[in-house]
């Protein structure tokens, strides 16, 4: 097995809770010797649309049940990621792929080997709106909606301390000016968790819009 994760997709074009918990998936995978290969990420309709064609108008087996039109992947809503094995024998070994999934889940990614009908065992996934995107569409409407809730602006004057956990009690990380964009992971409580310069910590979700 090479040692080394390789990643093919554009991180940047997935949602930032997703992206930061595929940063603790790596790094827990590489303690345990798993090195993964980053695959599909986010997918455009017109890619989904190929993918679709797939099996059905153009050569190939049919790897997806989702027309772009309908925005029913979840890749689709930069929700998603699959993985293979980074080791050409174990590419997508089983085995290997269970011990990922434990891992995985243990951070709060879903499954798609817990999926019913289509079993999809490459595929991990924010389990926030779900295992199916019925609630983003119904949320969002469309992708583009959805990502404009991805950011948000620091309004206040003082700007806003990155709070290193939600309780305080370990001091922050920086204080964020007023004016800068930070990335939203999610809001609960008093907070927003926040990503700002690869850091991530908590603001108070009153000085962000
Ligand atoms: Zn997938």
């Amino acid at each position: 097995m090479k040692k080394e994760h390789d990643i093919r997709i554009d991180r940047s074009k997935l949602h930032p809770w997703l992206d930061q918990k595929l940063t603790v998936l790596l790094r827990k995978c590489a303690k345990k010797g798993i090195y993964l290969i980053i695959t599909e990420g986010f997918r455009s309709k017109e890619y989904q649309d190929s993918l679709y064609a797939q099996g059905r108008t153009k050569p190939g087996k049919i790897v997806t049940n989702a027309k772009g039109s309908t925005y029913s992947s979840q890749h689709m809503w930069g929700v998603a990621f699959d993985i293979a094995i980074n080791d050409s024998k174990l590419l997508y070994d089983a085995a290997t792929i269970r011990k990922v999934a434990v891992i995985a889940k243990g951070i709060g990614l879903g499954w798609g080997g817990d999926w019913k009908s289509i079993v999809d065992t490459p595929h991990f996934y924010l389990p926030k709106w779900g295992s199916t995107t019925s609630q983003l569409k119904a949320l969002y409407g469309t992708p583009e909606k959805f990502k404009r809730t991805w950011k948000k602006t620091v309004e206040r004057e003082k700007g806003a301390l990155l709070w290193k956990a939600s309780s305080k009690k370990t001091g922050s990380h920086c204080r964020i000016p007023k004016g800068a964009v930070v990335e939203v992971l999610y809001s609960k409580d008093w907070y927003t968790k926040v990503r700002y310069k690869n850091k991530v910590g908590y603001v108070n979700k009153k000085f962000v819009a």
